[in-house]
């Protein structure tokens, strides 16, 4: 089995998110790279699936040269080669275009992505792909299972598990629960350094949408605290400031 595991690269959660370019830019400065955490599980599972053997795991990404370390890091994790595409991700569109045209070449059995890369939650790529290949895609996987042909999908819907049935090829959003997120050992780190990392260029995408400008919430008000004792002045307060009763 063929497995293709799409990574992004993302502020590490604890960043502090500011804007250049009158606020038309995120600010990359002092920023620290990882790989989206649904990314780190959909790798992690196809590391787990490719155990004794059994599969090949190819690592994409679309970026530039500064997102190295982080493809370095999943080879470090068990992937065998590495693809990077050698443009600016600028949007969903011209991603998934960029998955699609690969794969297309490449043929893989399995499609990981994860549910959303959690720098712009646009959590479109996954479907995207999929209908750029004409193939079925499930979203927001909780567990997966491969047995030949047919893939096994755990979703979890408002109170109810959702269990479906999918043939390969498939295109899966992983989301917790797929896998155990794999910590690379040394072994790992020290044969990354020599696994293969394909540099390609992108293929042509019509702009479809920019980015005009990017506003952040407003800052949280002072925290007020009220006596117990003085419920009056609570159901006022949420009443007339808060204004959620
Ligand atoms: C000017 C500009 C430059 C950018 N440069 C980069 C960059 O260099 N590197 C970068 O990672 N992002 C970059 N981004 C962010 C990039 O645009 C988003 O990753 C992309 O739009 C997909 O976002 P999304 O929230 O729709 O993804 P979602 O649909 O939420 O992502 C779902 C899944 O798609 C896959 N995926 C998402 N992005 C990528 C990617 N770049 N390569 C491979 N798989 C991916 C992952 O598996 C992810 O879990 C840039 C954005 C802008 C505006």
């Amino acid at each position: 089995m063929k497995i293709l595991v799409c990574i992004s690269n993302v502020p590490d959660t604890t960043s502090k998110i500011t804007f250049t370019d009158n606020n038309s830019s995120f600010n990359t400065s002092g920023i620290q790279y990882i790989i989206n955490p649904y990314d780190e599980i959909a790798l992690s599972k196809a590391v787990d699936l490719a155990e004794g053997g059994k599969a090949t795991v190819t690592v994409l990404h679309v970026g530039d040269a500064s997102s190295e370390a982080t493809i370095r890091k999943a080879l470090a994790v068990g992937a065998d080669e590495a693809v990077r595409v050698d443009a600016p991700a600028r949007d969903a569109s011209f991603v998934a275009h960029q998955i699609a045209a690969y794969a297309k070449e490449k043929q893989f059995d399995l499609i990981l992505t994860g549910r959303e890369s959690i720098d712009y939650n646009g959590t479109q790529v996954q479907a995207y792909v999929a209908e750029l290949l004409n193939i079925p895609s499930v979203s927001i996987a909780k567990k997966l299972t491969i047995d030949g042909n047919t893939a096994t999908v755990e979703r979890e819907i408002e109170g109810v598990k959702e269990i479906l049935t999918a043939s390969l090829p498939l295109v899966v959003g992983t989301a917790e629960g797929v896998a155990e997120t794999k910590i690379p050992n040394m072994r790992g780190i020290m044969s990354a350094r020599t696994k293969p990392l394909e540099v390609i260029a992108a293929v042509d995408v019509p702009s479809l949408s920019s980015i005009k400008s990017y506003e952040t919430p407003p800052a949280r008000g002072a925290v007020q605290l009220i006596d117990k004792d003085q419920v009056a002045q609570l159901v006022e307060r949420l009443h007339n400031e808060a204004k959620v009763i």
